[in-house]
């Protein structure tokens, strides 16, 4: 994810490119980004999208969660274009520079911006079954032996009612069945 800056470094403040990104680069990273020329370095800003490798908060696997978010970074050469003296560090001690080179690599940027637009309890579908509270079994799957159990105490009565329901309908089945056996 590197860009040759020099040229843009060397116009004055407002000048622009733009870049289209595609995946390349052995990435995924796709969408258009704008790099403005500001009076202390480029103004690199931009909607991307990419996947980034994570865990499905319900079943635990790991998956590929597609993300998109939009990166707005202001980056700052480290020496000077014209001169090639060096420059002091940005105040900011956490942003992003321009190499010796003029050269701008925006893959930590945009590792660092796709990681944090990760949803807070990532799924690898939106509906998983999630893991099995008894055995663990990963029920997407198929289901465990577990016995089916309400969970929540509230339904308790509900469940109790609904196993006489079955009951008495096994029983009907039951009563039913010579009835069958004489067509
Ligand atoms: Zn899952
Ligand atoms: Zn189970």
């Amino acid at each position: 994810m590197e860009f040759n800056v020099a040229q843009l470094l060397r116009e004055p403040v407002g000048s622009t490119r733009h870049h289209k990104l595609c995946g390349e680069d052995g990435t995924d990273v796709r969408g258009d980004i704008e790099m403005v020329r500001t009076d202390r370095g480029i103004l690199v800003r931009g909607r991307l999208s990419t996947c980034v490798e994570t865990t499905c908060s319900r079943c635990l696997c790991s998956f590929s969660c597609p993300v998109t978010f939009d990166l707005e970074e202001e980056v700052f050469p480290t020496i000077e274009v014209f001169s090639g003296a060096p420059l002091p560090s940005p105040e900011d001690r956490d942003a992003f520079t321009i190499d010796e080179h003029h050269i701008l690599d925006l893959g930590e940027a945009i590792r660092q911006y796709a990681l944090l637009s990760l949803p807070m309890k990532p799924l690898c579908r939106q509906d998983c079954l999630g893991l099995c509270e008894q055995c663990g079994h990963n029920l997407n799957e198929g289901k465990c032996s577990c016995p089916a159990r309400l969970q929540d105490p509230r339904w308790e009565k509900l469940q109790q009612l609904l196993s006489q329901t079955e009951d008495l309908s096994e029983q009907k089945t039951a009563t039913r069945r010579p009835k069958t056996g004489q067509r």
